[in-house]
């Protein structure tokens, strides 16, 4: 395994490096104090987008844009990206979390039709993954949402919560069930654009962190979508169609939101660094020792995300590295964050300093994209040999 970073990411990184500190960190710390996600016409976003950001990385007319080293190079990326803002990171103009399962399954016309638009924006465009409900979070298969052929069309009903950006996005790949009674089998993909008659009730939550994005209830009241809306198309295959494609997506993604998490740890403890700097507490064996800890647990975990990114790169099973990175990551920055509170004291305390903002935020990291919890049950099982 190559541990040294590539030329190009390396530029690439120092790009966000810049940006992150001239954009995204003011723009957090903007919304954290307002106490609202940045609303869809804020200047970042149109600056976001003349950088070069809110693109697909679908090229049309080629079938796989997955370049190689991509996991690793996103990882680096994701890692500086939150460094700077986690929360801006997500609020970021583009196809998002869905854009994955439409080019693992979408079908030519639907890669056409909802990423191309992703090509070269207009306009600052969203797009959303719609899985969790009210009811179900951690057991994704219990969803009731539910999806009914009717002649021509599909006829979805349900309600779902905490999905980021899905009031702003152009479109919704939203998760719903073909038969309640048949579990996880039963589960689709499918496109539901915005203003589709029966898509509303959008409602932004109130969240403790990570406020610069919206996370979002809305419902389904007999929302009636075409039959092509169905990701994959009614032909696909039935063992690509289901519950465990959708988890594919977010296998992929666990590592980078452990990247994610080790960013926002290393600015806690850059953070701390420079405060126990500037006031002498850097003197005190003790505040040394936090010091040392948080850096020894970061760059440990950033190791295993790296592990299980170079395995995505190399087409290999990453089912208990991704996990450990997603869990250990969360939790190594929350433990940052925390020592970092202890080392700023009264000053964390006063609720305006961003140690105290990367302490909620680092929270939020270890529910998104499935619980810590989660994470150690699917390890656990990985670990006695029983199905995940
Ligand atoms: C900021 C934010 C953004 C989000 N964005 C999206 C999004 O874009 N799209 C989307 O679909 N969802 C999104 N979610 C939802 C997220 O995926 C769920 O919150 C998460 O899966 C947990 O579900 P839950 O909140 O319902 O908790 P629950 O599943 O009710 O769990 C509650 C607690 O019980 C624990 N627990 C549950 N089951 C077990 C078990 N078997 N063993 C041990 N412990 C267990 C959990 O770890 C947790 O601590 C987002 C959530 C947040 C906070």
């Amino acid at each position: 395994m190559d541990f040294s970073i590539h030329p190009e990411t390396q530029e690439a990184v120092e790009a966000v490096r810049d940006w992150g500190h001239e954009a995204m960190r003011p723009a957090g710390l903007e919304a954290d104090r307002l106490g609202s996600p940045l609303p869809v016409d804020h200047p970042y976003f149109q600056r976001s987008l003349e950088r070069g950001d809110g693109r697909t990385s679908w090229c049309p007319g080629e079938s796989s844009p997955v370049r190689r080293g991509a996991a690793v190079h996103a990882m680096w990326l994701a890692e500086e990206g939150a460094y700077w803002d986690r929360g801006v990171m997500v609020a970021n103009p583009g196809p998002g979390l869905p854009e994955a399962s439409v080019l693992a399954r979408g079908t030519e016309e639907q890669k056409e039709k909802y990423l191309g638009p992703f090509v070269d924006p207009d306009r600052p465009r969203w797009a959303c993954f719609a899985m969790t409900e009210p009811s179900a979070g951690s057991d994704a298969a219990a969803i009731q949402t539910t999806a009914q052929k009717d002649g021509d069309a599909w006829v979805l009903n349900g309600a779902k919560c905490f999905i980021g950006g899905a009031s702003r996005s152009d479109w919704l790949l939203v998760q719903a069930t073909l038969d309640i009674r048949q579990g996880r089998n039963a589960q689709r993909s499918f496109f539901v654009e915005q203003g589709t008659p029966g898509l509303g009730n959008f409602k932004i939550e109130k969240k403790m962190g990570l406020k610069a994005y919206e996370s979002t209830s809305f419902t389904l009241q007999s929302c009636r979508i075409p039959l092509e809306n169905l990701l994959g198309g009614e032909s696909q295959p039935k063992s690509q169609a289901g519950f465990k494609t959708a988890m594919q997506t977010f296998n992929a993604g666990r590592p980078i939101i452990g990247a994610m998490a080790v960013g926002m740890g290393r600015a806690a403890l850059d953070e701390s660094l420079h405060f126990a700097k500037e006031t002498g507490l850097i003197k005190r064996e003790r505040i040394r020792d936090r010091i040392e800890c948080m850096s020894r647990k970061l760059r440990s975990a950033r190791l295993i995300c790296l592990r299980a990114c170079w395995l995505v790169d190399q087409k290999r099973p990453n089912v208990m590295e991704a996990s450990m990175a997603k869990a250990l990551g969360a939790q190594v920055s929350q433990q940052a964050a925390g020592l970092g509170l202890e080392i700023l004291g009264q000053v964390a305390g006063t609720g305006d300093h961003l140690i105290e903002k990367l302490y909620r935020d680092t929270k939020a990291m270890d529910i998104v994209e499935g619980t810590g919890q989660i994470q150690r049950v699917i390890m656990a099982r990985q670990l006695v040999g029983l199905p995940r």
